[in-house]
């Protein structure tokens, strides 16, 4: 914890991250966009040349789609939605009324048809979904969103609002699984460009509850999800910085994501945690750019 704090504490000082007051949502310095930019062209560098198909969505999506993704049934404590005002004058008066007074002003306000986005590949589904059959060599796209979890820490690796890079595949049960064993491959000799060194470990996601438990082991037991981890803020447990999720034919039965002979996809996507990147980096070359190994710079500027 304390070392946690150390880190965090370093990271304000020395401007790369903002405090806002709220734990695990920081301004970012130049510096440390820079960063992340340097690290995006290494992800394209080592697969732009698959020619996945480049989307970008907002960090908000259809609540409808968010409803039928099953998100509040697996993971309720990290959901966000987006509420707003939506009275008449009268209401406006008695809210105004209400924040003057200290009191809770919130509750009056109602749900608007977005919420934050969980993870950068929860819009593409249904939007894939919506164009038809899949060719019969399936789809590759690449997405990069502001995601929202609501686990506050002083963790600075584990923040509220940060950046999900996603390659995700739809096809058949072989092409997924080729495609995650080789960004798994891909993405230790990145990082052994930017002199990090990982493990990579069998995982699952933190579903909520009892039943919760049963999910999380299933998902072990199937060797479903695998992290690549990165020692940040502490050595014995490592931090998650990239991802590798097979999701079997789930999502195609969700959201009838089917071939022309009307046969389910299987999907995988494997995600990088740009955030946990930088102060990955941060914490093994220094907070200064200007003295990283020269082999990590040219792996990150040329
Ligand atoms: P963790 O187990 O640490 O909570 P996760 O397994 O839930 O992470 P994923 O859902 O697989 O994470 O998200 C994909 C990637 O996004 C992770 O590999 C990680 O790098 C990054 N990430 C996840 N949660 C956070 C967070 N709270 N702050 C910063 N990056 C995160
Ligand atoms: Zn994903």
């Amino acid at each position: 914890m304390d070392m946690q704090r150390t880190f965090l504490d370093r990271l304000f000082e020395s401007g790369l991250l903002i405090d806002t007051g709220v734990e695990g949502l920081y301004g970012r310095s130049g510096q440390f966009e820079d960063v992340i930019s340097a690290f995006e062209r290494l992800i394209d560098r080592f697969g732009g040349a698959d020619g996945a198909e480049a989307i970008r969505f907002p960090p908000g999506m259809n609540r409808a789609y968010f409803e039928k993704s099953g998100y509040m049934k697996s993971f309720p404590q990290l959901a966000g939605t987006v509420h707003s005002f939506c009275g008449c004058e009268l209401d406006h008066v008695s809210l105004l009324k209400c924040m003057e007074e200290g009191g809770d002003w919130t509750g009056e306000q109602k749900a608007t048809d977005i919420v934050l986005t969980p993870a950068a590949c929860y819009p593409l589904y249904p939007t894939v979904a919506k164009r038809g059959a899949l060719p019969a060599n399936g789809g590759l796209y690449d997405l990069q969103s502001y995601c929202f979890r609501h686990e506050p820490s002083n963790d600075p690796a584990r923040q509220q609002l940060f950046r999900m890079r996603e390659h995700v595949r739809m096809g058949t049960q072989a092409d997924v699984t080729e495609f995650r064993q080789l960004w798994m491959e891909r993405g230790v000799k990145m990082m052994a460009e930017v002199g990090l060194e990982v493990t990579i470990d069998i995982a699952n996601d933190p579903f909520f509850g009892r039943a919760g438990k049963m999910l999380a082991n299933n998902q072990r037991d199937q060797n479903l999800k695998f992290e690549l981890l990165i020692p940040i803020t502490s050595t014995t447990n490592p931090t998650a910085c990239m991802s590798f999720n097979y999701h079997q034919d789930a999502f195609g039965l969700k959201w009838g994501l089917t071939f022309e002979d009307g046969s389910t996809a299987h999907t995988a996507c494997v995600g990088f945690g740009l955030e946990r990147i930088a102060l990955a980096l941060f914490h093994h070359h220094g907070l200064d750019v200007n003295d990283w190994p020269e082999k990590v710079r040219s792996a990150l500027w040329t």
